[in-house]
């Protein structure tokens, strides 16, 4: 599948494209009909640098007029949830699959999708975290490159090339399931197990810390 075209970065390696070159390139875009109703595109928040990124569907109405993903009631939740892994926003990263809002929230296509996965990919490349937590559907079957359903695939820790994986329920749907928050939050604490267990290279005891720990 085609890469974006970064400027003076013919075949980008991880952490090489900042993510403001990657945003450069995004500028208003209009590769699906989602740019013509938008208001705003919602790139991403938070640390270029994060160990954990976190990957929702795609603005809904506050994120579209704000131009920040979970602002909203999903992002309060996210924001509890959060702290259950011992994270808060500032040191994470969250973005989106698409980065415009589908008129009334509706599912985003497979087009729209495809339109803008080039721009995910390359967020995760530049970011290049060590672990993508899948906020919902859709974001677990573009990471996991699966159609299995999150009910099946939340729980556990997957790996995907260098990455940890961790799907869940969406925030926003935890609220009109409740009987799902309690399996959300028990996937953040697996999160927050996961990062203890696997301290950060240059932590204390990591690489840099002069211990023969290998990267992958
Ligand atoms: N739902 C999402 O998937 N993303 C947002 O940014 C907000 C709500």
């Amino acid at each position: 599948m085609a890469g974006l075209v970064i400027p003076g970065h013919p075949r980008p390696r991880p952490r090489e494209v900042s993510l403001d070159e990657v945003r450069a390139v995004l500028g208003s875009c209009q590769q699906c009909v989602l740019g013509q109703t938008r208001t705003n595109v919602v790139f991403g928040t938070g640390n270029p640098q994060a160990r954990v990124v976190f990957v929702g569907e795609g603005p809904g109405r506050n994120e579209d007029l704000q131009g920040e993903p979970f602002v909203g009631a999903a992002g309060k939740n996210l924001n509890g949830l959060l702290s259950i892994a011992g994270l808060t926003r500032d040191e994470v990263y969250v973005c989106n699959v698409i980065k415009c809002r589908p008129p009334g929230n509706r599912n985003p296509k497979p087009e729209e999708i495809a339109a803008c996965a080039p721009y995910l990919r390359e967020q995760i490349r530049s970011i290049w975290p060590d672990v993508i937590v899948c906020l919902g559907t859709f974001a677990a079957h573009f990471i996991l490159r699966t159609e299995a359903r999150i009910s099946t695939l939340r729980g556990r820790v997957w790996q995907t090339g260098h990455f940890a994986v961790i799907p869940t329920f969406h925030p926003a749907a935890a609220l009109y399931h409740a009987e799902w928050q309690p399996l959300l939050e028990s996937d953040f604490a697996l999160l927050g197990q996961w990062l203890a267990a696997h301290p950060a290279e240059g932590a204390d005891g990591g690489i840099a810390g002069g211990s023969n720990g290998g990267a992958s």
